[in-house]
């Protein structure tokens, strides 16, 4: 892209033909060999360069700027003529090349293009000694018999030129504002300076040093590959600049390790060797900034991912909790009716398949909610000492019906003699029911699973969930632990859930400090799970717990419902009348306040989430004069999230589905006038 256009094109062209003569002047006061051929040109640099930025069309500038320098030195005008056409067309060419081959102005911009800069500016120079040499010679202002000198001379000039001056005029016509970078400005400065220094000491007379013509020109390559590893490309070329202008002025001066017989042999060494150095450090300093590209492209794409992956959770967050709010009411009319509809067998199993389809939708969401928890790092576990083999032992009765229906023996092997360890309950018998589950799952009719418990090592429990069915293959084992992965069986064959189930145990096991691995040797050749945690001594504090005391019978509580779910409300007024208890529904915090002003009420059961405010205001406003209890649900059951609820007035806080057993427990709880906080959640 070019430079946004700032000056005239009778200016641009006056300014470059202007600095095209000044620069050849310039080289050929170091013309050494014959007054046209100089090995050193920055004029071959400045026209490639000023093609390439501001386009072809600039051509005629370059023309008359070379000619202009021939015809004030040697030769006549034919050969100043020839000379000017040879130069022109040696800048067009190598404009070509570049742009054809080398990504035009971005030619800096990666590594392989600064190597077929360098091969453009080595072939495109052919031309103009080519041009100029012959026709020099054929008019008699060259010697045929030091042709091949004088076109060496001048071929290594252009191309040095090119290669050393190219890239200083590209990168600061595209670039050309320097900004303030604070730190990374002062290293520049503070390598420039360490550049200058060095430069001075090797080329430049400053020190006694550069009078003996060591070969120490190496010293400064180092600084230079710093400033092309941390710096951008320009300041690369400009450091690469400032230390040739220092290198030239020195070797002419007899300074530095370029001093040979001649001043002509000892330029074209000295610009051979900066020619390689700027093509070496520029491929370098390009190299760095791709790498630089590439990692902010990460970042970007990280970034990107990141947020695909929080809206997800947000996403699941809020479909999981609003798929559980209906649940409530179906669950809880389910119940009722388990209770009150007239004995019939074929109503009962009906009811029965409502209730634990419902339960089984429920687990579903309570792995997509556990999901979302987990990865916002908000899992609560409650740590106490459990008894591994009591824990196991109530996990295989949970699924005593799933194993019996396909007739799979559970063998329990629990042979550890230390088998404490400090756990949250709920999660860790949720772990063993995930393995067990799976291992039944994934058995064949009339299988066998065997749960083992073994200390392996002192202080350390191991327990193994082994099955012999369907197995897993070597290259899913790694993934299965990821969330909704099921493997490649998944599109084939289906066995139900969700994958959630070994990602959610490995997080709670890790959770707990533990570690779960699995284990098959293969298709069809079963699989083996481990978990292994840290063992503790057990709590005889737990065993001297009292028992929950039997509650005692309520009397009537005048109840306030709010919840914007109407079934939701619906069935629980049903179920709280039922109870002998007054209540009055309201669907949002509006109505509910105006409600609370027509008649007082004991006990404020809310949504936490209401359309028009939230459960925690509600809370607040109406305890704010009355003594009034309050029980707060809500589809999210985390120590903060119970926090909130106290810290607003409530006395217990369920978790949605809401049982009616919970419900019931609470309200008595509540009118019993224990205020410590319990969690309720569904099945
Ligand atoms: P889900 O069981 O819901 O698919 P999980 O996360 O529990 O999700 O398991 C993930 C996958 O791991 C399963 O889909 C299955 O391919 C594989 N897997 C888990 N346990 C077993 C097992 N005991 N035998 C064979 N494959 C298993």
């Amino acid at each position: 892209m070019p430079p946004p256009r700032r000056f005239s094109r009778i200016t641009v062209f006056i300014g470059l033909t202007l600095v095209y003569f000044l620069a050849g002047k310039l080289g050929l006061r170091l013309a050494f060999l014959h007054a046209s051929a100089s090995p050193v040109w920055p004029p071959a640099g400045i026209a490639l360069g000023a093609l390439l930025v501001l386009g072809y069309r600039t051509w005629p500038a370059i023309f008359l700027g070379a000619f202009l320098v021939n015809a004030t030195t040697a030769g006549n005008f034919g050969t100043s003529v020839a000379i000017a056409a040879g130069n022109t067309l040696e800048a067009l060419c190598g404009a070509w090349l570049v742009n054809r081959f080398a990504s035009g102005t971005r030619v800096f911009e990666r590594s392989q293009d600064v190597f077929k800069f360098a091969f453009a500016a080595l072939a495109s120079t052919l031309i103009s000694p080519s041009i100029g040499v012959t026709s020099l010679a054929l008019v008699g202002f060259a010697d045929w018999a030091r042709y091949g000198p004088v076109w060496t001379t001048w071929w290594l000039g252009d191309a040095t030129g090119d290669l050393i001056f190219a890239p200083v005029v590209i990168l600061w016509a595209m670039k050309p504002r320097w900004r303030w970078h604070g730190k990374k400005d002062l290293e520049i400065g503070l390598l420039f300076v360490l550049l200058l220094a060095l430069g001075e000491a090797v080329f430049g007379g400053w020190f006694p040093i550069s009078a003996n013509n060591y070969p120490i020109a190496f010293i400064c390559g180092p600084v230079l590959i710093w400033v092309a590893f941390r710096m951008s490309q320009r300041e690369t070329a400009t450091g690469i600049f400032i230390l040739s202008a220092i290198a030239i002025w020195g070797t002419l001066h007899n300074f530095g390790p370029f001093v040979l017989k001649t001043e002509n042999q000892s330029l074209l060494i000295l610009q051979g060797s900066t020619a390689v150095l700027t093509v070496t450090a520029m491929a370098l300093a390009a190299g760095m900034a791709e790498r630089r590209r590439a990692q902010a492209d990460l970042e970007r794409q990280k970034a990107l991912v990141e947020a695909a992956n929080q809206t997800k959770n947000n996403f699941l967050a809020m479909l999981s909790h609003e798929l559980r709010t209906p649940l409530t009411p179906v669950l809880l009319g389910v119940e009722t009716l388990q209770k009150h509809w007239p004995q019939s067998a074929e109503v009962d199993s009906a009811l029965e398949i409502i209730r634990r389809n419902i339960n089984v939708e429920s687990r579903l969401i309570d792995d997509l909610l556990d999901l979302t928890r987990i990865s916002k790092g908000k899992l609560d576990l409650r740590l106490r000492s459990l008894d591994v083999h009591e824990e196991i032992l109530n996990v295989v009765e949970t699924c005593r019906s799933e194993s019996a229906a396909k007739k799979i023996r559970v063998q329990l092997s629990l042979h550890a003699s230390d088998h404490h360890v400090a756990a949250d309950e709920a999660r860790f018998q949720q772990i063993i029911w995930n393995l067990l589950k799976n291992a039944i799952k994934f058995s064949l009719e009339e299988g066998e699973v065997t749960i083992s418990s073994a200390n392996e090592s002192s202080g350390q429990l191991t327990i193994c969930v082994r099955d012999h069915g369907i197995g897993i293959e070597p290259q899913t084992i790694e993934t299965i632990f990821d969330p909704f992965e099921q493997g490649e069986r998944s599109f084939k064959r289906r066995f139900g859930g969700l994958g959630l189930g070994l990602a959610i145990s490995k997080s709670l096991a890790e959770a707990h400090g533990a570690s779960l691995i699995g284990k098959s040797e293969g298709l069809n050749r079963g699989a083996t799970f481990f978990l292994t945690m840290k063992t503790v001594a057990p709590d005889s504090s737990a065993a001297s717990l009292p028992r929950l005391e039997k509650r005692s019978p309520l009397g009537t509580v005048r109840i306030l419902l709010v919840d914007d779910h109407v079934d939701t409300c619906a069935v629980m007024e049903k179920l709280l009348l039922a109870r002998g208890h007054t209540v009055t529904v309201a669907h949002d915090m509006k109505s509910a306040l105006e409600k609370a002003h027509i008649a007082p009420f004991d006990l404020l059961i809310s949504d936490v989430g209401l359309p028009d405010g939230s459960g925690m205001e509600l809370m607040a406003k109406l305890s704010a004069n009355s003594r009034l209890l309050g029980i707060a649900m809500s589809g999210f059951g985390t120590n903060a999230d119970i926090q909130k609820s106290l810290e607003a007035g409530f006395s217990q806080h369920l978790v949605k589905p809401v049982t009616m057993e919970g419900l019931d427990a609470a309200v008595e709880a509540v009118a019993n006038g224990r205020i410590e906080h319990e969690i309720r959640s569904g099945p």
